[in-house]
């Protein structure tokens, strides 16, 4: 958590509400100053080979590798989470991206050729290139603070773009840190900055000359940021919040099953886009058993510091999140939710913990089955058919992942395919993000665009068509003059290539016969087009005119 103070930002250890550091709010003119140093870096680094770049990508996962003590460290003391979640779901996503980029950007980007069907351009050659944007905007969310913005770095700078990233207000010694280690790294001034601030320093960013900005944060920081990007028409992507839902089936084996949904449910204290938010059980001769296990294992989770090698939760990231969790849980309760296992903040521990909590007699009435929760709740909804199930996942606003657990795994795809989501996992949560070839992303208010995977790198490119054509100086069907003959050919043309079969002989004759009747034959002159219509209709008789 973080207060700011004139012009400075204090990071706030969650598990001891101590302060860990201070850094600047970064104001207008320092944000636009940043951006130029960016776009001139662009200027140098857009024209580096992918072999140049892999140099500093390697270099990149080298320290990251070599200070990935210091790097869990700093990310469990400043977020809270867990120090195997800071290894395993901070550092692995990145170190990933870092191989993947360099041994297969420079083949995914390649040149494509593309085959054109219609014969009347039979003479051109079509190819796609690939080529950098320019300077990229991250704006990036707390929670997942180191892999998150280098993730999308890497992706970045391997493509030839320039980087600037805004870390959390939340979480901007880690932001820094990132600056570092690319300092560290080697890369050249300029390729990837930091800039540290608020929401408003997040504010100048995007409203600046980017040339493209992702965004990861909350659905009402996404609708603020998709209208500062209004005026520059910034491309944008949008990876906002989710109500993931899990549904068990029942065939769905039981020890996996409860033990896959805790960890989706409570791995960094629930604060996660794409944790396990809801539960739809459907009802059949395991339902108690699998309740009272996930009861069970919720409520032997241990709760304490992330540093502590022995924490399971770790604390929430501020007050605010707390009181988010305390509200819903309220409100739940308030309307006949029942509480299996914890229930209640646990202040007493130094810092913003709540207790990993299961709840049942749930349903759509109350918040915690409809809004981003954020926390470590697991609201548990049986219900009668697998058909009620998908329903009740599908009537959400958002539509992040989705998780199925099931025996028989035709079944649980046929259920993956009704989910209206980005992401339906069977018999597994949460890994996929870390892995940086699969698609990440998500529909509804949960944002739009894809990150990571090859269509993450198609939204870091210009897209570049180029056409070269070798017919010489032969005419082109559809240049000017147009006149009578040139509407008959192209009637002829639509029906001898998409008319029926029987027609398709006469498209062909009137196509072929009026394609070379010139300017000259139609009108000697060239100035037919000068004259009224009826004047020109009367001296337009070429032979394609002939009654058929
Ligand atoms: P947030 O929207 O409060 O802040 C995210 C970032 O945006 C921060 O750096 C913040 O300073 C900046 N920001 C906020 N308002 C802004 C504005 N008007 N203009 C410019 N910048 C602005 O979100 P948060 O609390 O940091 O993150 C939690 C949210 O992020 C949750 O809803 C979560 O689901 C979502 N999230 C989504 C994904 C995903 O991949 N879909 C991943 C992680 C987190």
């Amino acid at each position: 958590m973080v207060t700011s103070h004139k012009a400075i930002l204090e990071s706030i250890n969650p598990s001891t509400k101590e302060v860990l550091g201070r850094v600047p709010i970064m104001s207008k003119v320092q944000v636009d100053e940043i951006v130029a140093a960016s776009h001139k870096a662009y200027e140098i680094w857009q024209l580096t080979s992918y072999k140049q770049r892999a140099k500093y990508v390697l270099k990149l996962r080298q320290v990251i590798a070599a200070r990935a003590d210091e790097l869990a460290q700093l990310i469990s003391e400043e977020v809270g989470k867990p120090l195997a979640e800071a290894y395993l779901s901070e550092l692995t996503g990145p170190l990933d991206t870092c191989v993947w980029m360099v041994e297969n950007a420079e083949k995914l980007l390649a040149d494509q050729s593309i085959s054109l069907s219609n014969p009347l351009l039979s003479s051109k050659q079509s190819l796609v290139a690939f080529e950098p944007l320019g300077v990229v905007g991250i704006i990036a969310p707390w929670n997942y603070p180191f892999s998150i913005p280098m993730m999308a770095t890497i992706m970045s700078i391997m493509v030839g773009n320039t980087v600037i990233i805004k870390p959390s207000e939340k979480s901007p010694l880690i932001g820094i840190k990132i600056g570092e280690i690319c300092q560290e790294a080697g890369l050249p001034h300029g390729v990837v900055e930091i800039v540290t601030g608020d929401r408003e320093t997040g504010k100048y960013l995007s409203e600046a000359a980017l040339n493209k900005l992702i965004f990861t944060g909350s659905v009402q920081g996404g609708q603020k940021v998709m209208a500062q990007c209004a005026d520059n028409l910034t491309p944008l992507t949008l990876e906002l919040g989710g109500k993931d839902a899990a549904i068990v089936l029942p065939d769905a084996p039981i020890d996996w099953t409860c033990r896959g949904i805790t960890w989706g449910a409570f791995t960094n204290a629930g604060q996660a886009c794409a944790s396990v938010e809801r539960v739809y059980l459907i009802k059949g001769k395991n339902t108690e058993k699998i309740i009272s296990k996930l009861t069970k294992l919720a409520s032997g989770l241990k709760l304490g510091p992330g540093t502590s090698d022995s924490t399971d939760v770790g604390p929430l990231v501020d007050e605010v999140q707390l009181a988010k969790v305390k509200d819903q849980v309220e409100d739940a309760l308030s309307k006949g939710a029942t509480i299996l296992t914890g229930g209640k903040a646990r202040e007493d521990l130094g810092g913003f913990f709540f207790e990993p909590t299961v709840l049942t007699n749930v349903d759509h009435t109350m918040k915690v089955m409809t809004e981003e929760t954020f926390g470590p709740l697991l609201p548990i909804m049986v219900v009668e058919t697998e058909d009620k199930a998908v329903e009740l996942a599908n009537d959400s606003q958002f539509g992040l992942c989705a998780t199925i657990w099931a025996g028989k795994l035709e079944r649980a795809e046929c259920v993956a395919r009704d989910l209206n989501v980005g992401t339906a996992l069977i018999n597994d949560c949460l890994f996929s993000h870390a892995t940086p070839q699969l698609p990440w992303g998500g529909i509804k208010k949960s944002g739009f665009g894809r990150s990571h995977s090859y269509f993450g790198l198609y939204d870091l490119v210009n897209i570049k068509h180029i056409s070269i054509d070798s017919a010489g100086g032969s005419h082109r069907v559809w240049w000017y003059p147009y006149g009578k003959a040139k509407v008959k050919m192209a009637r002829g043309g639509i029906q001898m290539l998409h008319g029926k079969m029987t027609e398709r002989p006469v498209g062909l004759v009137h196509f072929v016969g009026n394609m070379f009747v010139g300017p000259q034959s139609e009108n000697p002159t060239g100035k037919a087009a000068m004259k009224p219509e009826s004047e020109a209709a009367k001296t337009d008789a070429n032979p394609g005119d002939k009654p058929q």
